[in-house]
């Protein structure tokens, strides 16, 4: 076991209690105070609006909001739409990040697809050409992501398609299907993501045949998902590895830093140095409306909203992610009051 993982193991043992409670995490009541007041204070923020780049997703309604803080004990603490099941979209990169890094290793994410943030959007052609040395530049944007799917080992498109939704139905810790009409609307529209695979594929780049990485993916952003199962999902980052509902472990707990410190640096794209500097937690957001953040070792904070930011991030949930994050003081570099 590597040094951090030995060092959040050691920390949860020494403040577990006598009820199996983290002792050091703060009162379940607490818990369900801030996410009762974050609901609260932003459910009627008009802000932003609905990604309007996949047609359907215009058809969500924008009033659905939902918080939820999942322990890494699988405890529960929710207000508002949390059941609802919505496309998980770019949640899902650092997972299936994860499912390469436990079939190869973590330095094959370095090696082939890299690990730096760009700075710029999501979909960014540019940043491709611009880091001549890592082309997919990181598995969080759509081309890192891409190449991510196909680097999945698989036998065929169906082999690779099922340890892809296995994989995150594990994370989820209860079985996934996909929002056919989101996955429809979407790979029928996908131009930009299929320049960005045939890109790399012209680069070297891409592992598998162009199209079916581009089919795979498409079909990955279109599981649907609730509030609730983006929470258990962070919640399984934070317990390093091991699903708290099934007790399953999904992830080597040794590559759980480094996934984290790549949805720390890029899980919001080109805001993710604002995120940081504000909320201070690893967190991953996606254009369905879903954010889920990790506060390491402990628990895992998501909040779903459709309407989004410029940068593609979902308002309502960042701003109650964030307060929450400062409220309970849990941010990775220290106690971040707002
Ligand atoms: N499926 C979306 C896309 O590829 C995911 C983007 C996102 O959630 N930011 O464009």
């Amino acid at each position: 076991m590597k040094k951090t993982a030995v060092t959040v193991a050691m920390l949860a043992i020494a403040t577990l209690g006598v009820t199996g409670v983290n002792a050091a995490d703060p009162a379940p009541k607490d818990l369900q105070r801030v996410v009762n007041e974050a609901h609260a204070r932003y459910k009627n923020l008009q802000d932003g609006k609905n990604a309007d780049y996949i047609p359907i997703l215009t058809k969500t309604p924008s009033e659905l909001f939902g918080v939820v803080i999942a322990t890494r004990d699988g405890r529960l603490y929710t207000a508002g739409d949390v059941d609802y099941k919505f496309s998980i979209q770019s949640v899902s990169k650092p997972f299936t990040a994860a499912l390469v890094m436990t079939q190869q290793g973590p330095k094959v994410l370095d090696e082939k697809i890299g690990v730096e943030p760009t700075g710029l959007p999501f979909n960014s052609r540019l940043a491709i050409e611009l880091y001549k040395d890592q082309r997919s530049v990181n598995p969080l944007v759509n081309a890192g992501a891409i190449a991510a799917v196909s680097l999945v080992q698989a036998t065929s498109e169906q082999d690779r398609w099922n340890k892809v939704l296995g994989n995150i139905s594990d994370f989820a810790g209860t079985p996934l299907t996909v929002l056919e009409d989101v996955y429809e609307s979407e790979y029928t529209t996908s131009f930009g993501n299929r320049a960005i695979a045939n890109l790399l594929y012209n680069y070297e780049r891409l592992y598998s045949d162009p199209e079916e990485a581009m089919r795979v993916y498409t079909r990955q952003c279109s599981i649907g998902v609730s509030a609730k199962d983006l929470a258990i999902m962070g919640a399984t980052l934070a317990n390093l590895g091991v699903n708290p509902l099934t007790n399953k472990r999904v992830m080597n707990a040794d590559d759980v830093p480094e996934l984290l410190a790549v949805m720390a640096t890029a899980g919001f794209y080109d805001e993710s140095g604002e995120w940081m500097y504000t909320a201070g937690l690893p967190a991953k957001t996606g254009v369905g409306g879903g954010i889920v953040a990790v506060v390491p070792g402990r628990f895992a904070i998501a909040a779903f909203s459709p309407r989004l930011n410029e940068a593609g991030n979902s308002v309502r949930a960042l701003n109650a992610i964030r307060d929450i994050a400062g409220e309970l003081g849990v941010g990775v570099f220290g106690p971040n009051p707002k």
